[in-house]
């Protein structure tokens, strides 16, 4: 699929359009090349369900297994009436790079199924999600493939997955999805983990570039998990949080937010919009500020040609996952802007699932404590090894990023060789 057809226009087709560039400095093999670009595995499952009013509804879903080379495949489930087979292939791709990039011995998976959990009950939820899994269980297990949540799906998913697995294996077995409730397997630490490493990269970042965390001048955009937690410990490490905004608007204090209480107002009021502790401001406004430290924590495509030339900021940490066009990306090079890309700053979640997944295979568990250390040392490594790669190479650090993943996964698949 991956390399054959025209992929213009295409998810897949912005994915290679990354790869090819890291791949070409790294002068990869032909071969080589095509296994990279190629899924191993792309499964389409029909699941009929039986919803609350009688009605037999079929669901499509979709398990990829991009590549496997490292380890187990592992990436979410999402539950989207927008999801479709190239998307999920793209971000089972884009996860086989990020497991690479953070040193973890996981490939790259993603799973979908078209619905609208929305106007879904409890009940056709957890129906559909054990139908769901019983249509891929061959795929999946901690050896194999370990799924987590992603786009409305949670920690009950993960359950109902867990449960639904271990009926079928005759017992319980907790390792084959991360994200789950604690109670039943899941770590210490993770909820927070991406956000951590967010903070992990900007501290770094700002060392690399020259000035301090502490007082630095920081903007977030989205205040969710990713963005409220960076926030957070961005605060705690001394930063000082100027502007943050989500769906509904934003607020600015120059002197510095209060975070705690912007915490506990947005946790009251579902938005950052209306706190009393700063100014209004807007989306557009928050790009156009003079900061050390930008975080896109929303969506994707947030910093594009229409706004880049907007942007003052020093640093740029991507919590969310491709928030800044290929183009944008470009331009923001050129100007000296230092960026550490989606795969590399927002890699703290599945490294966290990693750590969950070796709990429950020891089943021992870790303190909270010992889940940051661990994290903060695989963190630290990862962007010391893209930021090196970026010197030698003398490229941007999304590119670097690539040819860090790429020549982990390109080694170990040479050093195996082929089965045939
Ligand atoms: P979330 O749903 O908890 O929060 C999203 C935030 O973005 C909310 O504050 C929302 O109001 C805001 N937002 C939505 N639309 C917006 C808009 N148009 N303008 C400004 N703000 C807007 O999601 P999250 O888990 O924090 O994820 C955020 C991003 O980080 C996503 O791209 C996600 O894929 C990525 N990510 C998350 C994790 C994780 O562990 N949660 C891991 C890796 C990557």
């Amino acid at each position: 699929m991956a390399t054959d057809g025209n992929l213009d226009g295409t998810l897949f087709g912005a994915m290679l359009r990354e790869f090819e560039e890291a791949a070409r400095i790294l002068s990869l093999e032909r071969g080589i090349w095509r296994i990279l670009t190629s899924p191993k595995r792309q499964i389409t499952v029909s699941c009929p369900v039986q919803m609350d009013n009688g009605e037999i509804i079929v669901f499509t879903g979709y398990r990829v297994q991009y590549n496997v080379t490292l380890g187990p495949a592992k990436g979410g489930i999402r539950y989207h009436p927008g999801v479709t087979l190239d998307e999920v292939t793209t971000l089972a791709a884009w996860m086989t790079w990020k497991c690479a990039v953070a040193h973890i011995p996981f490939g790259g998976g993603k799973g979908g199924v078209i619905c609208d959990p929305s106007v879904m009950s409890r009940r056709e939820l957890e129906a559909l999600t054990r139908r769901y899994i019983a249509e891929i269980i061959d795929a999946i297990g901690p050896e194999k493939d370990v799924p987590a949540p992603d786009v409305n799906t949670n920690e009950q998913t993960m359950a109902w997955i867990m449960d639904t697995y271990s009926m079928h294996v005759g017992h319980t077995e907790t390792a084959v999805v991360t994200g789950k409730p604690l109670e039943l397997g899941g770590s210490l630490g993770r909820r927070e983990a991406t956000g951590r490493g967010v903070m992990i990269m900007a501290r770094e970042s700002a060392r690399h570039v020259g000035f301090d965390i502490k007082g630095a001048k920081v903007g977030v955009q989205g205040f969710g998990n990713v963005g409220s937690v960076s926030a957070d410990l961005l605060a705690k490490a001394g930063a000082r949080i100027v502007a943050v905004s989500d769906w509904k608007g934003g607020v600015y204090n120059a002197k510095g937010l209060d975070v705690p209480a912007l915490l506990d107002y947005a946790g009251r009021n579902r938005t950052v919009q209306g706190f009393a502790g700063g100014e209004p401001l807007t989306n557009d406004g928050l790009f156009k500020l003079e900061l050390d430290v930008l975080i896109p924590a929303a969506l994707e495509n947030q910093i594009t040609m229409a706004n880049v030339a907007d942007i003052r900021a020093r640093v740029i940490v991507e919590g969310a996952n491709g928030p800044t066009t290929p183009d944008a990306n470009d331009q923001l090079y050129k100007r000296g802007i230092f960026v550490v890309p989606d795969i590399l700053a927002n890699s703290g979640g599945v490294t966290a699932s990693y750590f969950e997944w070796v709990q429950d295979r020891h089943g021992y568990f870790w303190t909270e404590q010992e889940v940051n250390e661990r994290l903060e040392a695989k963190i630290v490594q990862a962007f010391d090894a893209v930021r090196q790669t970026s010197i030698d190479f003398k490229v941007d650090m999304r590119t670097a990023a690539y040819i860090v993943a790429i020549k982990r996964v390109a080694d170990v698949t040479r050093v195996r060789g082929m089965y045939a």
